[in-house]
């Protein structure tokens, strides 16, 4: 059955409705109690959503060990696409909880959701909400549509994980260094290294108990933000030596942008989760406020990313064209050429924002 077809009947208080608030307490009371009313072989899925970044995975699966410390046993994670977990995160604690998508259990009793908005972000594996078990959701996107039975959304944390290790704390669960290490990952991941403003009192002290384990961060971070293969260092090169700048777009905030297709993969020998990383050299560009790479995933379709330095909310124009996300971080699923891409862009870009202004004002 088509999930969207089905409003949930919301269970802690959150309803189908976009959430603006962070959790209520009874919010977290009913999570905490889905949990603990697990039978001992209460079958748990974990999903987090499609092309899993550090705050998916890394969210996901420290959850995940959490609830093996608590003694579920019959546990899966899992995402929908390819089970191809980026090289970034092949060394995450609890990547064996990982099944393929195909795999994964048909009828849980119990479906938690990470770091996704919408059950779209779920793929084919929308279809395990509309079965008889508990959904819960832990996202902190602010369009989150409140798709589960409980949602655990806030939108005022930096990352998944700083909800998921709120839940943990909750169930009586202490942070060991696998734990700590994921939900670092998806932190550190989230936050840009700790240098976006999303980067509170609050999550230094998580980060602070969470290096109290004994994890290592410069070996995590290398791993995470510095280690690629040679081949996608030239690719790189090759991407960026395209990009294009646009000072008028936006307003006059400016966009720079390039493309990256299969073809430009296959030559450098480059897995597609390779170009995650490369909007940051793109956004580095001084004289733009909104900055874009467009990448390739079939014919006639690219993933779109986009951030803002604060001037304009690409939520809305990733809303606008299909997607969704952060007001400085944002994607969508583009179709045609890339040129068509590029001018929808353009033109949502100069779009008059909702109070009127040439998008909006950060
Ligand atoms: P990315 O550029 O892939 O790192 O994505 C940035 C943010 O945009 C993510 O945190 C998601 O919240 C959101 N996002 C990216 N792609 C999509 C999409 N196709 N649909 C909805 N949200 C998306
Ligand atoms: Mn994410
Ligand atoms: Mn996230």
């Amino acid at each position: 059955m088509d999930p969207a077809a089905a409003p949930r009947r919301p269970v802690g208080g959150t309803g189908p409705a976009p959430v603006t608030a962070g959790p209520t307490e009874a919010d977290w009371d009913a999570a905490v109690a889905a949990v603990r009313r697990l039978a001992p072989e209460g079958r748990v899925l974990l999903i987090c959503h499609v092309n899993p970044d550090g705050d998916a995975l890394g969210s996901m699966l420290g959850f995940g060990l959490g609830l093996r410390r608590l003694g579920v046993r019959r546990l899966q994670a899992t995402f929908p696409g390819p089970p191809e977990v980026p090289e970034p995160f092949r060394e995450l604690p609890g990547l064996e909880l990982l099944v393929p998508a195909t795999e994964a259990e048909p009828e849980p009793d119990l479906v938690i959701c990470f770091d996704a908005a919408s059950e779209s972000r779920l793929g084919a594996l929308a279809d395990r909400l509309s079965g008889t078990g508990v959904a819960l959701v832990l996202d902190h996107h602010a369009s989150n549509t409140g798709f589960g039975d409980v949602n655990l959304v806030d939108p005022v944390a930096a990352a998944t994980s700083v909800v998921a290790e709120e839940l943990l704390a909750r169930l009586d669960v202490p942070l060991d260094a696998g734990i700590a290490e994921c939900l670092y990952v998806a932190l550190s991941t989230d936050t840009g290294s700790f240098r976006f403003d999303a980067t509170t009192p609050a999550v230094h002290e998580m980060a602070a108990r969470l290096l109290a384990t004994g994890i290592r961060p410069g070996d995590i971070s290398r791993r995470v933000f510095d280690s690629r293969p040679f081949g996608a260092v030239r690719l790189f090169g090759e991407v960026l030596g395209r990009a294009r700048l646009e000072p008028a777009a936006a307003g006059g905030h400016g966009l720079v942008w390039t493309y990256a297709t299969l073809d430009d993969l296959a030559r450098h020998d480059q897995r597609p989760y390779v170009l995650e990383a490369l909007i940051d050299p793109v956004r580095c560009t001084a004289e733009a406020d909104v900055s874009c790479v467009v990448k390739q995933t079939g014919p006639a379709e690219w993933a779109v990313s986009l951030r803002s330095k604060g001037a304009v909310d690409v939520a809305r124009v990733a809303d606008a064209l299909g997607g969704g996300g952060h007001r400085l971080a944002a994607g969508f699923t583009g179709r045609g050429t890339v040129d068509e891409v590029v001018e929808r862009i353009r033109v949502e870009l100069s779009a008059p924002a909702p109070d009127g202004g040439v998008a909006r004002q950060g």
